[in-house]
């Protein structure tokens, strides 16, 4: 014989109860079968609704009522369309018991536990009714039994405990005479030993089916519902989460526990002590593997089995000074949350026994404390403890499985998981058995929790990344391209899951939480939501997704602003934008001490040479122990554009203008000419190399002409290049006739910086620099001759985007 149990979803429509109705017929041809069923999906819900409703004197409970009884109709006659209207006459005068029920709740203003229970037996009742009678007129050899005929329980309405002497008895005397092959019986409704009708707890019908299996000793328990088993997590919170095939009853038993939904909690008790496996099976994929709970656990090496969650939990704390000196304290706190009916969930205690901490439900946080501070009104008087303290919004997520405690480090991986993505952990319970180690966070972290969990306990072959850029002109939409030619070969050869998950230029943004589709992107942004900055920033910290990096391709000080904000969010930040790396000292040393914080990664390695890895090399030079002595740079791709075009045949001016209408310069080509956007590259590299120093300190030799540095507008500036040809000129020919080519350099040496325009030398390495390359030496002590040289294109789209691209690569390989 088996026992299979069909939950809500299972028959939740026509379309799932003929699926359930395939399998049972099928089982059938094997031997006898059992069915255990649920209410329709949503109507345990819907019953509670109505009641409250009614007891709250909200006339919208008839209309509740009309969508119950409107649900059971509509299933009634799409699964016998030709043969139903004995069935719709039982269920007609079983929705008037309910009405009048409803009516009863409206007019004394109350519903009681008892009433509740009541009430709620009607989903049950109708299913499991109407599932039977089909059967029956399909000529399916079908019964359908009372359970609250069997299952025999205490008082305790609402969820209520099993007398298993009596229980036991009344099943298997039902099963030793009963003659149908397939037996429906409605799950999580029972009776008291006093008659009254009484329920299991939700999501009890789990439960009715194990008690019946474990009377029935039968060889197997089957829980059919809307998953392919009990999954590694959560799988409405993880999309990566995956049914695990085989699983511990204890193990099982934990998660369940601690909120895995798919079994109701007590399920495993009845049928753990006779070894009856549990087979967890999904009704719409009857395929799909499933889930074996038993005690031949295959896959037991595996240390953790599971994650799952709680969520709305309120944490008390008990302190005080006085609280070691209190006789029986414990017993007594435990008793007063005993006799309030209130289940811990969690409790931590400090070794000094100073403070206490209880997790408990955040509908019982009112309760518990009155209570509590009631039976310690003396202490409290007397100020041996302070008043309890409690604090709602809470859940706990919580590792499981039975061989952790042979795995070190466990724990230390969890912990520094969560601290890594900036969730906070409130309090921590590890069980001696350390099948289970819990932390309770913030209710708003745990999707992100469970994530990153989940990635660092199953998934440890991949590391998602979430990007979000800002600018996508140029630059950027180069590297959004990039990023959709790249994301397969990422996955497949370095394991990152690179999604770009929101997009803004000056106008628009867009988010997607499971990744912007890269083949649109551009009709989605033209579509998208009015763009701020702050508006972007709200929205990044709103997801809380892992490993979240902040992409800036602007050149905007307003987004430079904004960093210290996400960088406070755990949020990386790799910017293009040299503003902020360039800004006032005190403000890269916030950055740098935000990034290391909050452990969120602050790479902007394009700002010096575009795509080189400047920056890097640098950083990995003196992380090595090196000291950099010395840099010699040309670090302008469009000075030198300028000057490797300037000769006998060009106009000065003529060639700044070639020079911006090829988009070598800055819209304001006095930003290169003057030297400022050298002096910021120099200035970066020696901040890196450890110097504190501001833009101020740079030496900048000038070689324009007065004019031309007096200049006010862009206009004059050009005018000033034409008036003032000659000046120029002699710096052409003084050049000229020292054989030397002309290179703005950036140089610095001994803690100070310079930059300006050189007569360079043949032979000297930068004598040979073409079109808009960039050069950087680095003289280090291990490098004191012979300098380590980068050298390459320093400026243009692909090769920026590229090094972006590098820097957010970095992230992920970290
Ligand atoms: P039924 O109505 O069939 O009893 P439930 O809704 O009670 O179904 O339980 C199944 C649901 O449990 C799934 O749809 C899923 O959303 C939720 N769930 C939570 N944690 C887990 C988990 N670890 N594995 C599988 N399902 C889970
Ligand atoms: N119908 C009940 C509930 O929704 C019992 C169950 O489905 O297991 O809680
Ligand atoms: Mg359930």
């Amino acid at each position: 014989m088996k026992v299979l149990k069909f939950g809500g979803t299972s028959v939740g429509s026509s379309k799932n109860i003929n699926s359930v109705m395939q399998i049972l017929d099928n089982y059938s041809k094997d031997g006898a079968v059992i069915c255990v069923v649920s209410a329709v999906g949503g109507i345990t819900d819907k019953l509670l609704r109505a009641g409250n409703q009614a007891k709250n004197k909200d006339n919208d409970f008839i209309n509740t009522f009309g969508i119950i009884k409107d649900i059971h109709f509509e299933i009634i006659n799409e699964l016998n369309p030709d043969n139903n209207s004995s069935i719709l006459t039982t269920v007609e005068s079983k929705l008037n018991e309910l009405k009048s029920l409803l009516d009863g709740i409206y007019l004394i203003n109350e519903l009681s536990p008892k009433t509740s229970d009541k009430l709620v037996g009607f989903g049950e009742a109708l299913s499991s009714f109407i599932i039977a009678e089909t059967m029956k007129n399909r000529g399916l050899s079908a019964e359908r039994k009372n359970s609250q005929d069997l299952i025999i329980t205490n008082s305790n309405f609402t969820k209520a405990e099993v007398n298993f002497g009596i229980t036991n008895n009344n099943i298997k005397d039902y099963f030793k005479s009963a003659n149908q092959q397939i037996t429906i019986l409605p799950g999580f409704v029972a009776h008291s030993t006093l008659g009254e009708q009484t329920t299991l707890g939700r999501g009890g019908s789990d439960y009715t089916a194990a008690i019946v299996a474990a009377a029935l000793q039968v060889e197997q328990l089957e829980i059919w519902t809307d998953v392919s088993g009990m999954f590694t997590t959560n799988p409405e919170l993880v999309k990566q989460a995956y049914p695990i095939q085989n699983i511990s009853y204890q193990e099982a038993m934990e998660l369940s526990h601690f909120g895995a939904k798919v079994l109701y909690p007590p399920t495993v008790q009845p049928v753990l002590d006779l070894n009856i496996p549990i087979h967890i099976k999904n009704t719409l994929q009857p395929h799909a593997v499933g889930t074996i709970i038993s005690n031949d656990d295959t896959n037991g090496f595996k240390p953790v089995k599971g994650i799952s969650n709680i969520n709305n939990i309120a944490l008390l704390t008990l302190q005080g000074s006085g609280m070691i000196g209190i006789p029986g304290f414990s017993k007594r706190l435990f008793e007063t949350l005993a006799q309030e009916k209130i289940n811990v969930v969690l409790i931590t205690q400090a070794s000094s026994e100073h403070s206490i901490c209880l997790g408990v439900d955040e509908n019982d946080s009112e309760a518990a404390k009155t209570a509590i501070d009631l039976v310690f009104e003396n202490e409290i008087a007397l100020h041996k403890i302070d008043p309890i303290i409690v604090e709602t919004g809470l859940s706990i997520i919580a590792l499981v499985g039975d061989n952790m405690k042979n795995h070190q480090g466990i724990s230390g991986k969890m912990f520094s998981t969560l601290g890594k993505n900036n969730i906070n952990i409130r309090a921590i319970a590890q069980g001696a058995s350390e099948k289970n180690i819990s932390a309770v966070i913030d209710k708003k972290d745990v999707k992100k929790a469970l994530n990153t969990l989940h990635e660092q306990f199953f998934e440890t072959q991949t590391k998602q990344l979430n990007v979000f850029i800002t600018g996508v002109g140029n630059v950027g939409e180069r590297l959004v391209e990039q990023i959709k030619q790249q994301k397969k070969y990422l996955k497949e050869n370095l394991k990152i899951n690179l999604r770009i998950i929101g997009l803004s230029n000056s106008r628009t943004m867009i988010f997607d939480e499971d990744g912007i589709d890269l083949k649109t992107w551009k009709t989605q942004l033209a579509k998208g939501e009015k763009a701020t900055l702050e508006g972007f920033f709200e929205n990044t910290k709103a997801l809380n997704l892992r490993n979240s990096i902040f992409v800036d391709v602007t050149a905007n000080k307003n987004v430079a602003n904004l960093y210290a904000n996400y960088l406070r969010e755990s949020i990386g930040v790799v910017a293009c934008n040299k503003i902020a790396c360039s800004s006032d000292y005190e403000n890269y040393r916030l950055l740098k001490r935000l990034s290391l914080k909050y452990n969120a990664p602050y790479l902007f390695e394009t700002n010096v040479g575009a795509g080189l890895p400047i920056i890097d090399t640098l950083n990995n030079l003196i992380a090595s122990g090196d000291k950099i002595t010395s840099i010699q740079a040309v670090l302008s791709g469009s000075l030198n554009f300028v000057f490797n075009n300037f000769n006998d045949d060009t106009k000065f001016h003529d060639v700044v203008k070639l020079a911006a209408a090829e988009g070598y310069t800055e819209p304001d080509p006095r930003i290169d000419l003057s030297g400022v956007d050298v002096a910021r590259k120099i200035l970066i590299l020696a901040r890196e190399s450890g110097v504190e120093m501001n833009l101020e300190d740079i030496e900048n030799t000038p070689f324009l002409s007065e004019l031309g540095l007096k200049s006010d507008t862009v206009d004059d500036f050009y005018q000033s290049l034409s008036d003032d040809e000659a000046h120029y000129q002699n710096i052409y020919s003084s050049a000229k006739a020292n054989h030397c080519q002309l290179k703005y350099v950036a140089q610095f040496n001994n803690g100070k910086a310079s930059v300006g325009l050189h007569e360079i030398p043949e032979g000297h390495p930068f004598y040979n620099l073409e079109g808009s390359d960039n050069i950087v030496m680095f003289y280090t002590q291990r490098y004191p001759e012979q300098p380590m040289i980068i050298k390459g294109a320093g400026a243009g789209a692909d090769v920026t985007a590229s090094g972006i691209f590098s820097d957010i690569i970095r992230i992920g390989n970290n």
